[in-house]
């Protein structure tokens, strides 16, 4: 969510002031710190990354600095007094008006903060996007209404709302006219969604995902992050019927244990979470699914981790993300007690990640020697003179092949896994074109 954002800011910096990005920060005129406070590493960067900014803006008065996002959603002018020496201060919601607080720091010297919510008002506001490569982003929904005990986001990002239909259709429309093949959509509970369309019919994501999958060009449909509690049958149904959405799921569980599932207030229950991957996977056999864990939440004895560990074996997750919980001020977890160490929680947290490690090892191993269709990125960042791509499961694949490839859904069978990354060979190029043809 924050790579979007940055990157619209980016966008619409251009077209207001000419902004060029540069890698290199010492000579700029302008730095910009997209913050995000999920976790309290993230959150401690900032200052000390602001510190290492302050002898440039020493040494050149003129330079300009903003920071924003969640930490700045959540300390405001505080952050002005800890740090003097930054320009403006801007939230999650409105980063569309920075090209303002830009031009009050410019020409008054005067800093600001805008933090607050208007709902919506940046999309209308901000210019169309101007993306290079075959894959973007689009945020089709913001903020959180949720209320897990362990998160920040209500908080930070506002109440949940989705983006209107039309919003939507014409960026990912405008995309695909600039060569995009692959979008994500995004949202903190992206199949929230709802909207109603034209004629005042209820709409929901999944009926957004086959509007989106009519779409010339579009071959490739992901979405992240969704919520257990709005995953309805009609989803599960989209990732059978469109081909176009990848058979991929993310969909965080957080803990196996329902006493704890209780406490993080995520509204469903081990149970229910296992019904709705029997209920996907009947639909779509060879759906990936990965998942979210947080390790130590306040309470979480060797029990409920053994059943957090369980769930995984049933599940047989492949690659997911494992946190150690951390304490978010303002939030209702902040003031359970928590009696477990931090040793016992790293060795829980590795414990976990052992095992989550092994399970996508063995995805990866299964897939050598199958054919697997990937979206040609570009030039491989880390095999020289090799291309790059993904596959539907979102593994990185290394080939040799042609740069006019880029762009294109072409066919590889795998050859070896590495530790991040598989390898490669092409056996087909095809160009998708619609949601249910493939043109060799
Ligand atoms: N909205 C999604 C959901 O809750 O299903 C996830 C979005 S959240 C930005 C991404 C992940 O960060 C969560 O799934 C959770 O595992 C992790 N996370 C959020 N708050 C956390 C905290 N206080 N401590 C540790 N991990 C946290």
């Amino acid at each position: 969510m924050n790579e979007y954002d940055s990157s619209r800011l980016a966008e619409s910096l251009a077209v207001s002031h000419g902004y060029r990005e540069t890698d290199a920060p010492e000579n700029a005129d302008l730095l910009l710190l997209n913050t995000c406070s999920v976790r309290e590493k993230a959150q401690e960067k900032v200052f000390s990354l602001l510190g290492r900014w302050r002898p440039w803006k020493v040494n050149n008065p003129n330079l300009v600095i903003g920071v924003g996002g969640c930490v700045a959603s959540q300390e405001g002018d505080v952050i002005l007094k800890k740090a003097p020496f930054v320009d403006f201060v801007f939230g999650p919601q409105t980063y569309h008006r920075v090209s303002e607080m830009l031009d009050d720091a410019i020409s008054a010297r005067s800093q600001s903060v805008d933090i607050t919510f208007p709902e919506i008002e940046k999309f209308d506001c901000l210019p169309p996007r101007r993306v290079e490569g075959p894959r973007a982003f689009v945020s089709i929904m913001e903020g959180c209404s949720k209320y897990c005990s362990f998160c920040v986001v209500p908080y930070t990002r506002g109440e949940e709302y989705s983006r209107p239909f039309d919003s939507v259709i014409t960026e990912i429309y405008e995309l695909a006219e600039q060569g995009v093949r692959e979008v994500t959509l995004l949202g903190q509970n992206v199949n929230a969604y709802r909207t109603t369309d034209h004629m005042n019919q209820e709409l929901d994501f999944a009926t957004l995902l086959r509007y989106i999958s009519q779409i010339d060009g579009i071959g490739r449909i992901r979405y992240t992050t969704s919520h257990p509690l709005e995953f309805t049958d009609g989803l599960a149904r989209a990732h059978r019927e469109l081909e176009s959405l990848a058979r991929h799921v993310h969909l965080p569980v957080q803990s196996g244990s329902n006493k704890i599932l209780t406490k993080m207030k995520r509204r469903y229950t081990r149970e229910s979470y296992l019904e709705i991957i029997a209920n996907l996977r009947n639909h779509c056999p060879e759906v990936s699914i990965t998942s979210d864990f947080i390790v130590g939440f306040p309470g979480e004895s060797e029990e409920d981790f053994q059943a957090t560990m369980d769930l995984i074996d049933e599940v047989q997750f492949d690659q997911s993300f494992s946190f150690l919980y951390s304490k978010r001020p303002g939030t209702p977890a902040a003031q359970l007690s928590d009696d477990a160490s931090i040793e016992e929680k790293k060795d829980r947290l590795h414990r976990l990640q052992g095992k989550l490690n092994a399970y996508a090892a063995n995805v990866s191993n299964a897939m050598v020697q199958s054919d697997q269709t990937v979206l040609v990125e570009g030039p491989s960042k880390r095999s020289n003179g090799q291309l790059c791509g993904r596959t539907e499961n979102n593994r990185v694949v290394n080939f040799d092949g042609s740069l006019d490839w880029i762009g294109k859904f072409i066919d590889l069978r795998i050859t070896e896994t590495m530790t991040n990354s598989l390898r490669g060979v092409a056996v087909a190029t095809h160009i998708k074109d619609s949601q249910t043809a493939r043109i060799g």
